[in-house]
């Protein structure tokens, strides 16, 4: 990492470098996107990364079988796509091979096992300051660049007695692959329980699939939207983005919901209720993403995962449901979902709501005003990180331009 875009001095209490570009915090796919957008403007960045690697929530905490679950055009970076031979869902492995290359092809560098514990902006300098964890040092830039992620933190919910519980108990980023759970009695604590806000709730969806065992529960308490993975060999998702060109939401929630009831039939039989509003318009009202189902949901209509609505509380050897019924289980995995961290570490931020995503929604929440962006937190995935990325680094290389040309001048 050269630091030769930087200035530093050392006050009584912590050394500070003033960076000459903009700061990321994150080095996942938005923070690197960015710093190769601005890269192309021939804008240095500073990339702050708390893990020692590219892409951590890929590498370090999702199962071994993972694979995109949208189409790989809907989660490509911009100025470089997937390589050619690549399938339509790329797996976990490739994904991140893409991702390394990616940040090869850039030359793009994060400083890595540094957490930002703070950064606040300094009305008095008009900079951000950036404190990191356990060090000395505060990074000090005009331009600060949130890149933290949806997914930043494992969300654990508050069920009565949960901590009684004597067996194994996971959250979904800690789980690697089924064989961990081989002829166990497992519960899979599913996402919708208790309004907690959700993301990628299919993720449990998709861990049932690895499992082999025929016991196995799904617990879902609220109502829930599964879609097919596909509709006619093309991607759900594909097919919503492009009837959404031409006819209104609720026409097309009307289609996708007619072909998921001929496809997959009635889903409220087997415990999974559909909300009354439709799957796009509930996801954007709340930002509830329907659950793609690519084969568990057949498991569930022959019985072998069983769905079971309503907990109670959890007990030491397994858990009391509202029906009256009481299970034992060997181990419960928590597939409830994650949470944004910008509230614990960005300060005095009026840009972010109290759960760390944008008050302004997309297609506007990436700009926050007196040098702040955000990348990443559209509820849109990879393709929203796309627009984002774009969008900040043109942004800022307009400010960047006339900081350059008017010191340019002044010196000359
Ligand atoms: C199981 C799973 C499957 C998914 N599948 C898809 C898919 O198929 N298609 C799709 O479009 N999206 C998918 N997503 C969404 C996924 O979140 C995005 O693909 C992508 O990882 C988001 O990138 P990001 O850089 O915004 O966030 P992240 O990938 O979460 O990266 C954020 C980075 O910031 C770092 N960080 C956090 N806090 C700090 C701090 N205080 N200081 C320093 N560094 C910090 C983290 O360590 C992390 O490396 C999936 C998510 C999950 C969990």
């Amino acid at each position: 990492m050269g630091f030769h875009n930087a200035e530093v001095t050392k006050n009584s209490s912590r050394i500070k470098i003033v960076y000459e570009g903009p700061i990321i915090v994150g080095a996942g796919p938005s923070g690197l996107a960015t710093a190769a957008c601005l890269k192309k403007q021939g804008i240095p960045s500073l990339i702050i990364e708390r893990s020692n690697c590219i892409a951590s929530l890929w590498q370090q905490k999702t199962y071994d079988r993972l694979k995109l679950h949208l189409p790989k055009k809907f989660c490509e970076l911009p100025l470089m796509g997937f390589p050619a031979n690549f399938p339509k869902y790329p797996s976990k492995k490739q994904f991140i091979s893409y991702m390394e290359n990616y940040a090869i092809n850039f030359n793009l560098n994060p400083k890595f096992n540094t957490e930002v514990e703070s950064a606040k902006f300094d009305e008095e300098t008009m900079n951000w300051r950036v404190i990191i964890k356990g060090d000395e040092i505060e990074y000090v830039s005009k331009w600060l660049i949130v890149a933290t992620g949806e997914n930043a933190e494992p969300l654990i919910p508050e069920i009565q007695g949960i901590e009684k519980f004597s067996g194994k108990l996971v959250h979904t980023s800690l789980y690697k692959s089924g064989n961990d759970f081989g002829n166990q009695r497992v519960w899979l604590l599913g996402v919708e329980i208790l309004e907690w806000k959700l993301v990628w709730t299919f993720v449990g969806m998709m861990l049932c699939l690895t499992w082999w065992s025929e016991i196995l529960f799904f617990s879902v308490q609220n109502y829930v939207h599964i879609l097919p993975r596909e509709m006619f060999g093309l991607s759900t998702f594909g097919v919503a983005m492009a009837l959404l060109k031409w006819f209104p939401l609720r026409l097309v929630d009307k289609f996708l919901l007619l072909v998921a009831n001929l496809t997959l039939g009635n889903t409220d039989q087997v415990g999974l209720r559909r909300p009354k509003t439709g799957p796009l318009e509930l996801k954007n009202a709340t930002g509830k993403t329907p659950v793609l189902d690519v084969g568990a949901f057949s498991l569930i209509k022959s019985g072998k995962i069983k769905v079971i609505e309503g907990v109670k509380e959890i007990t030491k050897n397994g858990a009391k449901f509202t029906d009256g019924q009481e299970r034992e289980f060997d181990s419960i995995i928590l597939a409830t979902g994650y949470k944004s961290n910008v509230p614990f570490w960005l300060k005095d931020c009026e840009f972010f709501s109290d759960d760390g995503m944008p008050k302004v929604p997309f297609p506007n929440g990436w700009k926050g005003g007196k040098g702040l962006y955000t990348v990443g937190f559209t509820r849109r995935g990879l393709l929203g990180t796309a627009s984002d990325a774009i969008q900040v680094a043109k942004d800022i290389a307009d400010q960047w331009r006339t900081i350059k040309g008017h010191n340019e001048i002044l010196y000359s």
